[in-house]
């Protein structure tokens, strides 16, 4: 594990991505992060123009001048511990939100992740619905959540409410509940749209057969409700593999819990009928 003087956000990322690899979420070049960073969490780094201006292939006047700390393409995320300098890199947007410029990292050269426009059209919307509270992004390839899209023909409703049911903690963590995004081409501005409108109203979006985003203030958030729902996805599996969801928490049970710690689960997913994905058809 790298120990320097590094910036705290990059001993953040150290700690959220070796965490995310040891919880299996990230083969290979599989998942990316990123965050907003303000000018105080720079401090101390040397960032000088290390790239010429280049498309992002989005136009987003919100986050003209903003600068993002994002992982690289093809870098894997478990390296980050032993060389964040390499995995890593510091991007600046131009003052039209339109191109970015490499200030530090993804030594000796590279580029932010091929998802960067997902990232940032999720990170303007999640800027302006957030009033500037969230700063970060987090996609990755939780097995669990991935799983339960192979499952059943799922829905918005029915992945928010069966997740509410699988885990008594998820409605409070995100009575916004999860959008699901029938299986579209990683990588293209269809998923990155999708994405971006998903966070208007939800702070994760499950793509299908793929993975999920997750929008939060800082790294511990984001990776705090990906790790819970990707855990009741993993109990919902469980407990199917056991032979089916006999008790499971009824609308009444979710929604006093969600009164409990003040919350409002999300009025169109809290009357899903899950019922008959509790049950196995075998
Ligand atoms: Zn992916």
């Amino acid at each position: 594990m790298k120990t320097t003087n590094d910036p705290i956000f990059i001993k953040e990322a150290i700690k959220t991505s070796s965490d995310m690899w040891f919880l299996g979420w990230c083969e290979a070049n599989g998942g990316n992060i990123s965050q907003r960073l303000e000018p105080d969490k720079m401090a101390g780094l040397p960032l000088a123009v290390k790239s010429d201006w280049t498309p992002a292939r989005v136009s987003l006047p919100n986050l003209a001048g903003e600068k993002f700390m994002f992982s690289g393409t093809t870098r894997f995320l478990r390296n980050i511990s032993i060389a964040p300098e390499k995995n890593l890199g510091v991007i600046e947007m131009d003052s039209k939100g339109e191109n970015y410029r490499v200030l530090w990292g993804f030594e000796p050269e590279g580029r932010p992740t091929s998802e960067l426009p997902a990232h940032l059209k999720s990170h303007s919307v999640a800027k302006e619905v957030s009033e500037g509270a969230d700063h970060v992004v987090i996609h990755t390839h939780t097995p669990n959540l991935i799983a339960l899209t192979y499952l059943h023909e799922l829905t918005t409703p029915l992945l928010s409410k069966l997740l509410w049911q699988s885990h008594v903690e998820c409605v409070v963590g995100f009575p916004q509940g999860i959008e699901f995004i029938p299986w579209m081409m990683a990588g293209g501005d269809e998923i990155a749209d999708a994405t971006a409108v998903a966070f208007r109203k939800r702070s994760m979006a499950m793509w299908q057969h793929h993975g999920v985003f997750a929008r939060g203030r800082n790294l511990d958030a984001a990776f705090g409700l990906i790790h819970m729902a990707d855990k009741a996805a993993g109990i919902y599996l469980k407990a199917m593999a056991a032979g089916g969801m006999r008790c499971a928490p009824s609308t009444d049970v979710v929604c006093r819990i969600a009164a409990n710690f003040h919350v409002t689960p999300a009025p169109d997913c809290i009357d899903a009928d899950t019922s008959a994905l509790m049950i196995r058809r075998d």
